[in-house]
């Protein structure tokens, strides 16, 4: 059975950089899209606005990943406004960036917590009822830092390397109840998260980018309404990397 055939779908972190950029091109793909966001109300109000010009259903809600209660209250809340959910795009992340010497307790585990725990929250709260409906897929956010490692980033890299195997482990878990899960990886894209590199890292950078320059949150977007869309019916336990020919 097709995961299209109910299109609602969640976005965790849809209130800016990606997650915004899926919220935009799910809703214009037809789609209902509930999403939620930790702190940026206005950003996230403003999402919602946009995305609902495409004539469909947009709903924002407050809520952390990190924080297994939030999280699954944030499923079910939208589950019970919009209806049955076909997708969910797992993607709220956060980095704190430092050498490991001088990584406080709280640098790893803020990280660790949203992107690794975050991931695992809304999985587990919205795979259940797609278990009993016997339809749906998820997207997971990973990156190049999972699957090659980045310096200055161990917690980072510790946590979007576990999303991989938490996605490969899911996907043969599910597939057989008719689930696909799969990853999205990218590179250096342009948002808040980024912008705060100094100009000199940044030129150092796209130095080891083949297409000289950063890709758009509208580019990991693309993808990944792809990877929801019935068109990737037969892509599961994949990680796909969109990095402009990254070499690190
Ligand atoms: P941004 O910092 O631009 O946006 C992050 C989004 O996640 C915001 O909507 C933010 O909400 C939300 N968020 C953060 N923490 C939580 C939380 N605990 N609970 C709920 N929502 C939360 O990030 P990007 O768009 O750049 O990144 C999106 C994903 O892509 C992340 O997983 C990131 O690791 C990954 N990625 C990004 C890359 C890049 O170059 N930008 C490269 C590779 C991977 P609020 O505004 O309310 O804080």
């Amino acid at each position: 059975m097709s995961n299209e055939n109910t299109k609602v779908a969640l976005v965790s972190g849809g209130s800016r950089g990606i997650g915004a950029a899926v919220v935009q091109r799910l809703a214009q793909d037809g789609w209902d899209v509930g999403f939620c966001y930790r702190a940026d109300e206005e950003a996230a109000r403003r999402v919602e606005k946009r995305a609902g010009e495409y004539g469909v259903r947009v709903r924002a809600v407050r809520a952390d990943v990190s924080n297994p209660a939030e999280a699954k209250e944030w499923v079910l809340r939208t589950e019970g406004e919009l209806g049955p959910v076909g997708a969910l795009v797992a993607n709220a992340g956060i980095t704190r960036d430092r050498p490991l010497a001088l990584m406080s307790d709280d640098d790893w585990h803020q990280v660790i917590d949203t992107n690794l725990d975050g991931v695992f929250h809304t999985c587990r709260a919205a795979v259940f009822p797609m278990l009993k409906r016997r339809t749906g897929c998820v997207v997971t956010l990973s990156s190049v830092a999972g699957v090659h490692g980045n310096a200055g980033q161990t917690n980072y890299s510790a946590a979007k390397a576990g999303i991989i195997g938490f996605t490969k482990a899911l996907a043969k878990e599910v597939g057989p109840h008719g689930i696909r899960a799969n990853a999205v990886a990218p590179g250096l894209i342009e948002t808040d998260m980024t912008g705060t590199l100094p100009a000199r890292d940044r030129d150092r950078l796209l130095a080891s980018v083949a297409l000289r320059r950063f890709g758009t949150a509208e580019e990991v977007a693309d993808l990944t309404a792809f990877l929801v869309s019935d068109r990737a019916s037969y892509l599961t336990g994949s990680v796909l990397e969109v990095h402009g020919g990254l070499a690190l």
